[in-house]
């Protein structure tokens, strides 16, 4: 199942070009009180609801895809969890190219750890990049991203991807320099999902998966997940035996080499197979274009 989040908050379900709003299913979650949970209700949720979205489906009103403004399909994640050089490719080109490293030494990811984006970050991708620093160098990095369906704390390698509700594209936005990662990478709109969320049933292999990236129609980043240095299991596993993770949750998973530089009035089109295309809008502080 292709779960979306589009206009106002309205929730579908992708059908081929078009996407039947399921919205009345969420009923039973819309009684959430003071303390909200920190989590993802609806992800949460999803086993629970899935049957009432299958019963409205048949005469659930369809709009076309082209005509919807989609959302990032997961609303309020907790967490968003990153591995940096996850593709061998890219650990080299960090190494090689000082724009990137800024004079870092740049480690594995074992050495390394992950890191977290702040979740104002997100952005969906019909709203797309907001670039708000224009004198630095503001980079593409293309990513699998795994959404956690359940919640776990030192989750066990061979459990680990049975705690994944779905997956979806991600473009961990970022802004090079010698500042803080988590403050590079935090940028507001610097944290795109989309185009929608695919139900793990779906995915048969997260780990061969092919990634495409172009900016203009110009293809940059092309890669396989199987290349993955560090594996999705091994992450979750990694990443729990710091900190527990909840429904919503999301896992970048780390970008391959050919990362580069987008301008206000690019367009990013973003393609991972098994999950779809999306095609995502650069803007300057202004507007669209400069
Ligand atoms: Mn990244």
């Amino acid at each position: 199942m292709k779960i979306c989040r589009f206009d106002d908050d309205r929730v579908g379900i992708v059908l081929g070009e078009e996407v039947a709003d399921v919205t009345d299913a969420l009923q039973p979650i819309a009684t959430a009180q003071y303390p909200f949970p920190r989590h993802d209700v609806l992800v949460a949720n999803l086993e629970r609801l899935r049957p009432a979205m299958d019963k409205l489906l048949p005469d659930a009103p369809r709009r076309r895809l082209a005509d919807v403004q989609l959302l990032s399909p997961v609303a309020n994640p907790g967490k968003i969890v990153c591995a940096p050089v996850n593709y061998a490719d890219h650990l080299a080109e960090a190494m090689g190219e000082a724009e990137i490293n800024h004079g870092k030494s740049i480690s594995t990811i074992a050495e390394a750890g992950l890191f977290l984006k702040a979740t104002s970050a997100l952005q969906g991708c019909s709203h797309g990049v907001v670039i708000e620093h224009e004198q630095s160098r503001n980079d593409h990095e293309i990513e699998l991203v795994a959404i956690m369906g359940t919640a776990g704390r030192n989750i066990r390698h061979d459990e680990a991807l049975s705690h994944i509700a779905g997956y979806a594209i991600g473009l961990d936005m970022t802004v090079r320099g010698p500042q803080d990662r988590s403050m590079r990478k935090s940028v507001d709109t610097f944290a795109i999902l989309g185009p929608w969320m695919v139900t793990a049933d779906e995915i048969r292999d997260p780990e061969d998966l092919d990634l495409l990236l172009s900016v203009n129609g110009e293809v940059r980043q092309r890669a396989n997940t199987r290349d993955l240095v560090m594996k999705i299991a091994d992450l979750i596993a990694f990443a729990t035996s710091y900190y527990s993770l909840a429904p919503g949750d999301l896992l970048f998973t780390g970008t391959p080499a050919g990362v580069g530089a987008v301008q206000p009035g690019d367009r990013i089109q973003a393609h991972i197979d098994g999950i779809g295309s999306m095609d995502v809008p650069v803007r300057g502080k202004r507007g669209v274009a400069r």
